[in-house]
């Protein structure tokens, strides 16, 4: 399983143009991340900084940061929260897929038009939303320009990432102690009620994708 997602890695890595990761410090995007980075140093990794999450995420991103060496680009909205609140209100509570469409969508999608290969910790399991999501996919900006997304964990269980994390002994966002299963901003993640579907804290189950990850037509 490891040794697939190196190679997945390393073939993506061959391919010319310039590489990049997304991560949200998730126990997959720190498992992904530690492998690439065993092939590419200086990788950028792109956080997506709403100014929303939990203190324990940046807390956290700023830990394995440090101890990855890593070289984290913070990726901001146009607006401050402040700013936002005061033009439009409340908007996760109001109109959630516009919030994430202006503090995720937007600075993720103007970021990634400086690259060409797209990594993500994406994984089937997550959400019946990735069931179907591939190992290497065309993914094409609003402006058109295509990237190549490459998700080398799309086979891996919730158990692989955790055994990856054991096995190199790396520590996982605290949060996870307190039974959440998929985390992202803080006004949006709550405790799964489904078992069966790890992202189903997320937006009080009123959507399970903020939107970065699919694509303009
Ligand atoms: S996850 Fe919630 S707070 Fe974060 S950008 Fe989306 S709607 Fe806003």
């Amino acid at each position: 399983m490891t040794q697939q997602a190196h190679s997945t890695i390393l073939a993506a890595l061959a391919h010319p143009g310039r590489p990049c990761l997304t991560s949200s410090f998730q126990a997959e995007c720190v498992a992904l991340t530690h492998m690439l980075v065993q092939h590419a140093p200086e990788i950028p990794v792109l956080f997506l900084d709403t100014g929303y999450h939990f203190p324990e995420v940046y807390a956290y991103r700023d830990e394995i940061a440090r101890r990855l060496n890593l070289r984290v680009l913070n990726l901001q909205p146009r607006l401050t929260v402040r700013e936002q609140e005061s033009q439009f209100g409340i908007l996760y509570q109001s109109a959630p897929d516009r919030c994430c469409a202006l503090r995720k969508v937007e600075p993720l999608f103007a970021a990634l038009a400086d690259y060409d290969v797209w990594f993500t910790a994406l994984r089937r399991e997550q959400s019946p939303t990735r069931a179907n999501l591939q190992v290497e996919e065309e993914f094409r900006l609003p402006a058109g320009k295509m990237l190549r997304k490459i998700s080398p964990l799309a086979h891996w269980t919730a158990r692989d990432v955790w055994g990856y994390l054991r096995k190199h002994d790396l520590p996982a966002l605290p949060l996870y102690d307190q039974g959440y299963s998929s985390i992202g901003c803080a006004p949006c993640t709550r405790l799964p009620d489904d078992p069966g579907n790890p992202r189903s804290g997320r937006w009080g189950g009123k959507k399970l994708e903020c939107g970065i990850h699919i694509e303009a037509r």
